[in-house]
C-alpha cells in the first residue's frame, strides 16, 4: 500500500483534501494552489522503469501522488489517454541533435506537450466526480495563451457531464492556433477571443473562480466550476512522467549510467512544466540542474539573478506566444516550497504581487533555488537557434523549443557543465510554421500559411501532422470577442 497523500492549500487553508478533491477544486477556496503534503518516492528502480512503456512508467508515478485512485480507475484513465491520439507508440520520443537529447512532447493531438497532461485530466475528472458523488455538470474555465485552449478542448469536446469555456487573447495566438480553437467541434464547447493578453485573461478567470455570488447562482442550476490550466494538480501530476520516462529511456539505450545526473532545459511561461521536472527531482530522479529558459517577458530570469518577482514591465508579443506570460501561476508551488512549506510567507507575496506587481524573496528562500538556472533567448537569438540547428543536421525546432536550446547554448558556455542535457520539446513547429520557416530564410515570408506548411514538410523531411490537416479546410464555429470585464456575463450566457 502507498502512503496516502493528501493535499493542502499554499495560503494557509488548512483543510485537507484528497487527491480527486483537489482535481474537482482546481483551485483552493482561499485562492491558493493545491500542494502534496509531502513529494513521495519513486518505488521502483530506474533499471526497473527502463524496461517500461510510457503507460507503465506512467501509472508508477501517478499513482504515488493520486492515493486515493483506485490501481483500475489509474491504469483506465492512463489507457485512455495515451493511445492513438498520438502519432507514436513511445508517445514521447527522445532526439539527439548537436549533443543534447530533444525530448519531443508534441506527438498528441494538437502537437504541443499540453496534450501529454490534457488527454488524460478529462478521464481524472470524471473519474473524481464518480468517486465524490458529484451530479453537477462540471465546467471547465481555461485561459490559455494558445497551445492549453486547443488541447484543453480536444479532451473535454463531448465529454458527457462536463462543459469547457476558453478564452484567448484575440492578438496574442498564432494563426494555426488561433485556427485550431475556433474550429473546434462539440456541443459543449465554447471559444472567446478576449480584448486583452493572456495574463488579463488569466486574471478574468481567477476573478470568475472566487467570485462566490456566481458560484451560488450557478450551483443551484446544477454546475461546478474547475479549471483545466496547469495550476490543477491533474495537469501537474502525469506531466512529471515524461521526465521519469526521458530517464529510463536514456538508461536503456545506454547513454547515461544507473544514477548519473543529467539537466533539464524548459522552455517556461506559467511555470507548470519546469516545476513537474522539479517534483520528479524530488520524488528521486537524478536530475542536477533545472533550467529555466524564458523569451523576452523574461520576469523569471530577472527573479533568479535577484530573488524579486517584478511583473511591473511591458508585456512583449514574441513568435513563441505560449511563454508570453508575466504572472507565472505556477511559481507560488515553487516559493510555498522554499518558504518551507510557510503557506503565511507564501500568502504574504502572493499579496504583494497583486496588489504591488512584485515581491521579494529572502536570502535564505533564495539559497534554495540553487539548482535552478534562469536565462533567456531575444527573438533575434531564438531565430538564429532554429536556423543553426537546422542547418548543422536538418532537425527543426519550434519556437519555444529553440528558446530553451538557445538559453542552454549560454548555459553550457557559461559553466562548461558538460552534463548530459534533456530539452523539453513543447511544440511541433508545424504550429509555428511562419516564424519557423522565416527564421530558416526570409524568403518564406511571402508565401501563405498552407503553403508554408508543406513547404515544412518539405525542407525538414516530416509528414504534416494530422492537427494540421484537419484544420485546412475546417470551417470555424466559434466567433465570440469580448472585452475582459464582459467575461462573466459570457460564461453566465452560456450556461
Ligand atoms: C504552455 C507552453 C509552454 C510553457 O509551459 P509552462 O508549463 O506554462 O511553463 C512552452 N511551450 C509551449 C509550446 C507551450 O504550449
Amino acid at each position: 500500500m502507498n502512503k496516502q497523500i493528501m493535499y493542502k492549500s499554499t495560503r494557509g487553508n488548512e483543510r485537507l483534501v484528497t487527491a480527486s478533491e483537489a482535481i474537482l477544486k482546481g483551485l483552493s477556496e482561499d485562492g491558493g494552489l493545491f500542494v502534496p503534503e509531502s513529494i513521495p518516492t519513486l518505488d521502483k528502480s530506474m533499471q526497473e522503469l527502463s524496461q517500461m512503456d510510457y503507460k507503465k512508467v506512467a501509472y508508477e508515478v501517478m499513482k504515488l501522488l493520486l492515493t486515493d485512485f483506485t490501481e483500475e480507475e489509474l491504469k483506465t484513465c492512463i489507457e485512455r489517454a495515451y493511445d492513438d491520439k498520438f502519432d507514436t507508440e513511445v508517445i514521447a520520443p527522445l532526439v539527439e541533435a548537436e549533443g543534447a537529447y530533444y525530448l519531443e512532447l508534441f506527438h498528441g493531438s494538437t502537437i504541443a506537450f499540453k496534450d501529454m497532461a490534457l488527454s488524460i485530466l478529462p478521464h481524472l475528472m470524471i473519474t473524481s466526480a464518480k468517486k465524490n458523488h458529484i451530479e453537477n455538470e462540471i465546467v471547465i474555465l481555461t485561459a490559455t495563451s494558445g497551445d492549453t485552449g486547443k488541447a484543453a478542448l480536444a479532451g473535454f469536446a463531448d465529454v458527457e457531464g462536463t462543459r469547457i469555456i476558453v478564452f484567448y487573447p484575440k492578438n496574442g495566438v498564432s494563426p494555426i492556433q488561433e485556427k485550431q480553437m475556433v474550429t473546434q467541434k462539440g456541443d459543449n464547447t465554447l471559444v472567446v477571443g478576449i480584448y486583452g493578453n493572456f495574463d488579463d485573461a488569466q486574471t478574468g478567470v481567477k476573478q470568475i473562480f472566487s467570485d462566490k455570488e456566481l458560484e451560488k447562482e450557478l450551483l443551484s442550476r446544477g454546475f461546478q466550476f474547475s479549471s483545466a490550466n496547469s495550476i490543477n494538480i491533474g495537469r501537474l501530476v502525469p506531466q512529471i512522467c515524461y521526465y521519469v520516462y526521458a530517464y529510463a529511456t536514456l538508461l536503456k539505450e545506454g547513454k547515461i549510467a544507473d544514477g548519473e545526473k543529467i539537466n533539464v532545459v524548459v522552455p517556461t511561461g506559467n511555470f507548470g512544466n519546469i516545476l513537474a521536472a522539479f517534483y520528479a527531482k524530488n520524488m528521486g530522479l537524478p536530475i542536477a540542474k533545472l533550467i529555466c529558459a524564458s523569451n523576452d517577458n523574461k520576469v523569471l530570469y530577472d527573479f533568479f539573478e535577484t530573488g524579486v518577482y517584478d511583473r511591473n514591465r511591458e508585456f512583449i508579443l514574441t513568435t513563441s506566444p505560449s511563454m508570453d506570460i508575466l504572472i507565472s501561476s505556477n511559481l507560488e508551488r515553487l516559493i510555498y516550497r522554499i518558504a518551507g512549506n510557510d503557506a503565511g510567507v507564501n500568502a504574504d507575496m502572493m499579496k504583494a504581487l497583486s496588489a504591488e506587481g512584485k515581491y521579494e524573496i529572502s536570502a535564505e528562500m533564495k539559497n534554495a533555488l540553487a539548482d535552478f538556472y534562469g536565462n533567456y533567448a531575444t527573438e533575434e537569438e531564438t531565430a538564429a537557434e532554429i536556423k543553426r540547428i537546422y542547418e548543422s543536421c536538418g532537425y527543426v525546432l519550434d519556437t519555444h523549443t529553440a528558446v530553451a536550446s538557445a538559453v542552454y547554448g549560454k548555459y553550457a558556455k557559461q559553466t562548461k557543465d558538460d552534463t548530459k542535457t534533456v530539452i523539453a520539446s513543447t511544440a511541433s513547429p508545424f504550429k509555428f510554421t511562419r516564424s519557423v520557416m522565416n527564421a530558416i530564410d526570409g524568403k518564406y515570408d511571402a508565401m501563405e500559411d498552407f503553403a508554408l506548411v508543406d513547404e515544412l514538410s518539405k525542407i525538414g523531411n516530416v509528414k504534416v501532422p494530422r492537427a494540421i490537416e484537419e484544420i485546412r479546410t475546417a470551417p470555424v464555429v466559434h466567433d465570440v470577442q469580448c472585452e475582459v470585464c464582459e467575461m462573466k456575463e459570457v460564461v453566465k450566457n452560456f450556461l
